[in-house]
């Protein structure tokens, strides 16, 4: 399918001068963007004067299916929170739930301009895996392994996450598979070897969660008198493939550890301060030292939502106070973030409109009153833009969202759906 966007004002990356001019697809690829070549041919002419297209962004970390327990136990500490609400009700989840979970989060997220997604969970992967491919966004889901809390033994989830990952890997498509620890402190230093192992044997990424929290530093250092990410490191657990979600309270030396190993890191910053960890990924510091930096909203249930806009803003202003500097991660590396530094650590050939690039494009309406006037493009999308405002979503060329209607489900179901399921699980 060969698809021709005409007239559109093109932000092709966060630093670029945005141009007006054409984007055309040939086969899930941009082909070329700003002028026509003569004779171009296409089978679909799509006249998009008046709309602003950016590369589609990229939830580096999230828990899709708990958009089901959104808003539920709200404002309650940290492990009250987990342990009396979240925990309780994602015992009841069944397959067929996770699937409505994931229904509803990516349509959430399509709407919000998101068209790729990294993922891990517990319960029902296999129907995160297939929703994903099923309504064509792309996808990293993994198996979440732990095996010092659970009562699952570090063989049983080493080979859970195994044939689930050879089962997504299998069905081909994009959606691929990682091996996911949950963390330091709910896996064995074995089961994070030997998980890190078997991403490297399968060559796809192994995702944990490190340093989210002071009690977890704490609690590492008196265990293993080394931080997290030191004992990561340790643990030969860091490397190329490896992406750490939060990184919230880290030293200089893990900064530059993670830099040097070719690492992501995976900044949430609105479920980080939602959950009030008291402190801030240095997410530009990582940058500066030569980490790759994605972000990522977490799960709908400590973020109130899935909206990469929204993350894109709350990161750039809580650098810029963190650090008493007005300079730091502007809007164009918030957008460069959540566009190629997801890209990056998901592997993926998108995260910037050029030639070769997939092509996975989000317009929105220029004119909108939020959005004008315009003197800054990267600054109307990372600061002034709101899901209402994005009209149309592709992803490897297919549309998802098209004059704002999504493209691969009933999205009144899906909402009524989700609404049933989660009267049962809080009931
Ligand atoms: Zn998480």
């Amino acid at each position: 399918m060969e698809i021709l966007l005409t007239n559109l004002l093109i932000l092709a990356q966060g630093g670029a001068k945005p141009e007006t001019g054409n984007i055309h697809i040939r086969d899930g690829k941009i082909v070329h963007v700003g002028k026509c070549p003569k004779g171009c041919k296409y089978e679909e002419r799509i006249d998009c004067a008046g709309k602003i297209a950016f590369p589609g962004l990229v939830n580096s970390h999230t828990h899709i299916a708990m958009t089901l327990l959104r808003g539920y136990g709200e404002g309650l500490p940290l492990h009250d929170w987990l342990e009396k609400k979240i925990w309780p009700a994602e015992e009841k989840l069944s397959k067929k739930d996770v699937r409505a979970g994931t229904l509803l989060g990516i349509i959430e997220m399509v709407r919000s301009g998101t068209t790729a997604f990294n993922e891990m969970y517990v319960t029902g992967v296999d129907e995160i895996a297939k929703a994903a491919s099923e309504c064509g966004i792309r996808a990293t889901v993994g198996y979440g392994m732990l095996d010092r809390v659970g009562g699952k033994s570090r063989e049983a989830v080493l080979k859970d996450a195994e044939a689930f990952a050879k089962r997504v890997a299998k069905s081909g498509g994009i959606v691929k598979p990682a091996i996911c620890c949950h963390a330091p402190y709910t896996c064995s230093a074995e089961l994070i070897q030997e998980g890190k192992a078997l991403a490297d044997k399968l060559d796809c990424m192994f995702h944990i969660h490190v340093s989210e929290t002071r009690k977890e530093v704490f609690d590492n250092l008196k265990e293993t008198k080394k931080r997290p990410v030191e004992y990561l490191q340790s643990l030969g657990a860091l490397g190329k493939n490896t992406a750490l979600a939060h990184c919230v309270f880290v030293t200089a030396r893990e900064i530059k550890m993670v830099a040097e190993s070719g690492a992501s890191v995976l900044h949430c910053p609105v479920s980080n301060m939602k959950l009030a960890g008291g402190g801030t990924c240095p997410a530009t510091e990582f940058a500066s030292a030569g980490a790759n930096v994605a972000l990522g909203t977490d799960g709908a249930a400590s973020n109130g939502s899935l909206s990469m806009l929204e993350t894109m803003k709350i990161f750039s202003i809580s650098q810029k106070n963190f650090y008493w500097d007005a300079l730091r991660a502007p809007a164009g590396q918030a957008l460069d973030f959540a566009t190629q530094g997801g890209a990056n650590a998901l592997g993926i050939n998108a995260g910037e409109i050029a030639p070769g690039k997939g092509a996975d494009i989000v317009l929105a309406d220029a004119r909108a009153p939020n959005l004008s006037p315009m003197h800054d493009a990267a600054s109307a999308i990372a600061f002034s833009m709101h899901p209402g405002n994005i009209t149309d979503v592709l992803v490897c060329g297919k549309f998802l969202m098209r004059d704002r209607k999504i493209t691969f489900a009933d999205e009144e179901k899906a909402s009524e759906d989700a609404k049933e399921i989660s009267r049962r699980l809080v009931g």
